[in-house]
């Protein structure tokens, strides 16, 4: 346990910097007692600052996420599908959070001009195709991202006020008020889920950047032009049923041919 453990009554909200409530405390990696803490002004979950994450993110964790690959076949296909049927198929786009690249070496491969960023991880499968934070973008994808950060106020402020992308799409499962802890969401086994949000919450970052947001399920998109937010709820829902009906252009050979070159 922690020496400093102690629950006080309120935290610093970390989206939107107002007073968050101590709700429940309960045992992380099977060691750890944390707090956690309910804004009632903009509606986020939080745990009391962690002090864990080194734990949380050892590699025997990383080794047991067997479904892996099985997450960025279907995030692939629902990205694919609803870029390409929303008129995006031309976008630049980054992965933010991308991990080891897997989702944007698929995207590429799928015709979609995608790159590939994260702070924690190496890009082993998108080599040549590495993003900048800095720099402006079409889309942006967040996926198993949200609930991992520290400050994720500060992550929407620098997309969505700063990237100013036309969507951003996030994955996350949502909660309902009143907060169950024993919701699977919490994943208290590893320590990893820190920011957790509901739809107002979620509804609530958007408004304040001009943004407007579609959910389905764990999937959310925030659009700088509303559009027609019933049509990326179909195709949110929908995706990989309809993606075996579409066919999709590939950068495969074009990308090989840059990348030769380029070792030239
Ligand atoms: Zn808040």
């Amino acid at each position: 346990m922690h020496p400093a453990d102690r629950s006080p009554p309120q935290d610093t909200c970390r989206l939107c910097g107002g007073q968050a409530r101590y709700l429940f405390s309960h045992r992380l990696l099977a060691r750890h007692e944390a707090g956690y803490y309910l804004c009632p002004d903009c509606g986020l979950l939080q745990t009391e600052q962690p002090w864990w994450l080194d734990e949380a993110y050892s590699e025997a964790l990383a080794a047991a996420d067997t479904g892996m690959m099985q997450r960025n076949i279907w995030l692939m296909k629902t990205t694919a599908v609803l870029l390409r049927l929303s008129g995006m198929r031309s976008s630049r786009c980054l992965d933010y959070g991308g991990g080891h690249g897997v989702l944007t070496r698929l995207m590429r491969d799928h015709g979609f001009d995608f790159r590939c960023w994260d702070a924690h991880a190496e890009n082993l499968f998108a080599r040549g195709f590495e993003g900048d934070p800095e720099e402006d973008y079409d889309v942006v994808t967040a996926f198993e991202v949200i609930e991992h950060l520290q400050q994720p106020g500060e992550f929407f402020k620098r997309v969505l006020g700063g990237m100013k992308p036309d969507m951003l799409l996030v994955s996350s499962e949502l909660f309902t008020e009143p907060v169950n802890s024993d919701w699977h969401y919490f994943y208290f086994a590893t320590g990893q889920h820190i920011a957790l949000f509901q739809l107002k919450a979620l509804q609530g970052i958007a408004s304040t950047y001009g943004y407007s947001c579609v959910s389905v399920g764990g999937l959310h998109a925030f659009m700088r032009e509303p559009g027609r937010p019933g049509a990326v709820r179909f195709l949110l829902r929908f995706a990989p049923r309809l993606y075996p009906m579409l066919c999709f252009d590939s950068l495969v050979a074009s990308d090989h041919q840059r990348l030769m070159h380029q070792a030239d």
